[in-house]
């Protein structure tokens, strides 16, 4: 007899991460599977940051380190944070924590009570949605359209805030979309948060430094709504570090010390070894994140000049991060001779057991008529993928 809580047992699987395991599973079987499912750089972690943990290893950082981290991480945060950003954080509004997932969680749950409502918005990333409820918040999705580039019009906030709303989610650049929101845009929705009270918005920004074209603006730089934004940042996307689990936050003293406390009762702070590694990427530049930003420009128009060969595929190309998000409505409904495909999910599985490319459907970024592409991986890899999905699809009526 299992005894699992209600709470775990409304907790969905995360979507990404158990595509990334089926592809594994069947890569360990011997199968050829090409995966595009979970969004981490292909790239190794530059040599500067390697040695940086190596040292550390050696120089025994090897004790507890403070559970906020390491000081001069965070100073080197504080000085990454005005010099890149353009944005006042202390050390003291910083706290390190295991990963961007994990620094907005511990926002979500600082400052969310039970039944107070969260604004995502869809397509979300997968995780927005079950943190939210773990926390015993409502989510609110708010859906954005293709047409539209997938950004949030100011209106539709305005309609959906309410006195229990207490926190909206913003990602830009978006992971599933890729979309990047202009200054002026993003000062619009700025403007919402500053009438009304009480109100505070998550900016994750992990893929700042994935950007094609224009600026990366924090939203914490409008100087009005400042005291109400939570900057959500890591080194996992900018320096191919997914693995050693390290994300910040900037935030009023106030939530850096909630932040502080719930950390201190479920990690004791982030890996040490990580921190110092961490601490060396932030600090150190060289021409590897750069590098990097090229490779995935690249690989971008390599994906959207393959898909637009692919009949009733639409997109809109990305502007920053390694996602592409399809609308793959002209495919449901039809089968094989075999199997019918209802949904985003059974196209992903289709695809799967068909071309053995791993996707991850969009019913879990709370958008059914679309799947989502990391296009994180080799140029030889994307055309051998985007061939099999088109003689997979064309198999379709
Ligand atoms: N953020 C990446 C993705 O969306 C990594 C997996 C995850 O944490 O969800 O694929």
């Amino acid at each position: 007899m299992e005894y699992l809580s209600d709470r775990i047992k409304s907790l969905s699987v995360s979507q990404t991460l158990a595509m990334a395991q089926k592809s594994r599973e069947l890569k360990e079987k011997g199968l050829d599977i090409i995966s595009l499912s979970l969004g981490e750089p292909d790239f190794n972690t530059p040599d500067y940051i390697k040695e940086a943990a190596k040292k550390a290893i050696d120089d025994n950082y090897s004790k507890y380190p403070p559970v906020q981290g390491y000081n001069d991480l965070r100073e080197a945060i504080s000085k990454k944070f005005k010099e890149e950003n353009g944005i006042n954080y202390t050390p003291e509004q910083i706290i390190v924590s295991t990963g961007g997932k994990h620094s907005i969680i511990n926002v979500i749950l600082s400052i969310v009570n039970p039944g107070e409502e969260v604004i995502i918005l869809a397509p979300y990333w997968v995780s927005y949605y079950d943190q939210i409820k773990l926390a015993g918040g409502k989510p609110v999705v708010v859906e954005t359209l293709l047409e539209n580039d997938f950004k949030v019009m100011p209106e539709q906030l305005e309609v959906v805030i309410t006195r229990k709303t207490r926190l909206i989610i913003f990602n830009s650049p978006s992971n599933p979309t890729g979309m990047v929101y202009t200054r002026e845009e993003m000062e619009e929705i700025a403007n919402v948060v500053r009438k009304h009270e009480g109100l505070f918005i998550i900016s994750d920004e992990i893929y700042e430094h994935i950007l094609f074209k224009g600026e990366h603006v924090s939203m914490a730089s409008f100087d009005f709504i400042y005291d109400r934004v939570i900057t959500v940042n890591g080194v996992s996307k900018g320096y191919a570090m997914t693995g050693w689990r390290i994300g910040y936050i900037g935030a009023p003293v106030w939530i850096a010390k909630a932040v502080n406390k719930l950390q201190g009762q479920f990690t004791s702070g982030a890996c040490s070894i990580a921190q110092r590694a961490a601490l060396a990427a932030i600090q150190i530049k060289d021409n590897s994140r750069q590098m990097m930003r090229d490779a995935f420009l690249r690989r971008r128009d390599l994906i959207c000049k393959l898909l637009k060969d692919v009949k009733g595929l639409k997109f809109r190309v990305p502007q920053g991060a390694f996602y592409i998000m399809v609308d793959i409505s002209h495919y449901l409904r039809k089968t094989d001779g075999v199997t019918r495909i209802h949904t985003s999910d059974d196209l992903a599985l289709y695809l799967l057991d068909k071309a053995q490319v791993a996707l991850v459907g969009g019913d879990a970024f709370g958008a059914p008529d679309y799947m989502r592409i990391s296009y994180a991986t080799s140029d030889d890899l994307l055309v051998e993928a985007v061939k099999r999905i088109k003689a997979a699809l064309e198999k379709l009526k």
